[in-house]
């Protein structure tokens, strides 16, 4: 089985991408790999920030590996929280604020449609690709559901009734950005594994 290491120390992310990976590829996380770092986003773009993630690992081990990076657009507010969705309520903030600044930002509001978007930025022999998955929904009037991370319990995927935090893994799989982002993922590294 191939390995690569996924430059994240995210558990939930881990956990999700496992549930996809389904034993396909053998994933291991940052400090699996005996790496502890913080590593910086420090640019406007989700892209931007997936390649410095990934290159840092890359340029320090010379491995195969990938990274990715996720945001929250909301249409109504010109695509924020974006790029900036984990720090939307500031540097010290955590899932709970960020939903707080959402569903104030939101309030009286009628167009609640949103997208998550997943940038998965792979280095494989040297070379970077990149992967884009998105999933289409809408902002919930208020939290529902206790599953899930993030802002998963404002967020209701395009034809379900159910937020993401009221869904299990499976389910959320058929709908997400990372799901879709990852599939490309796969499909490319099983291409690339098939030529060898
Ligand atoms: P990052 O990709 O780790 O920078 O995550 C950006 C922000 O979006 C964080 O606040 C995450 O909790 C949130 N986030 C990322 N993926 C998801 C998801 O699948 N559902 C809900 N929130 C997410």
């Amino acid at each position: 089985m191939q390995t690569l290491i996924f430059a994240t120390n995210n558990k939930n992310k881990v956990e999700e991408i496992n549930s996809i990976l389904n034993g396909i590829i053998e994933i291991k996380t940052m400090s699996q790999a005996g790496i502890e770092a913080d590593i910086p986003e420090p640019h406007d773009t989700l892209e931007a920030n997936a390649t410095e993630k990934s290159s840092y690992i890359f340029n320090l081990l010379g491995k195969d590996c990938f990274s990715e990076d996720t945001g929250l657009e909301v249409f109504a507010l010109n695509g924020e929280p974006g790029v900036r969705s984990a720090r939307y309520a500031g540097d010290d903030s955590d899932s709970e604020k960020n939903i707080e600044k959402l569903l104030k930002n939101l309030e009286n509001i009628d167009n609640r449609e949103a997208q998550f978007r997943t940038v998965i930025s792979l280095f494989f022999k040297g070379k970077e690709y990149l992967f884009e998955g998105v999933c289409r929904g809408n902002i919930t009037a208020s939290r529902r559901g206790t599953k899930g991370f993030g802002y998963d319990p404002v967020f209701i995927p395009a034809g379900s009734s159910k937020s993401f935090a009221e869904m299990n893994m499976e389910e959320k799989n058929q709908y997400s950005h990372r799901k879709k982002a990852t599939a490309q993922l796969i499909e490319f590294l099983k291409k690339s594994y098939g030529q060898n």
